[in-house]
């Protein structure tokens, strides 16, 4: 986790805890280089009751460059 996953799992109650870290993996930062894909929680960020498809600038897991990046919430299958 990151200093600011920790921080705020740390002030917030269990479930909200819970419901930031879950929500948070919903949301997918895409590079537009490599199409390279990891979670916004993966990648040592929260978002959470947040809308829109932001973009954003970071560096990419997948080519190691800092290219341009779409933030887009991948919901998870209803069954
Ligand atoms: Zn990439």
């Amino acid at each position: 986790m990151s200093f600011i996953q920790r921080l705020v799992c740390t002030i917030v109650p269990k479930r909200i805890a819970d419901e930031i870290e879950s929500e948070s993996r919903e949301w997918k930062l895409t590079c537009a280089g490599c199409s390279a894909s990891r979670s916004v929680w993966e990648a040592g960020g929260i978002r959470w009751k947040a809308k829109g498809s932001p973009v954003t600038r970071t560096l990419c897991a997948g080519c190691g460059q800092v290219t341009r990046h779409d933030i887009a919430r991948n919901l998870p299958r209803a069954n």
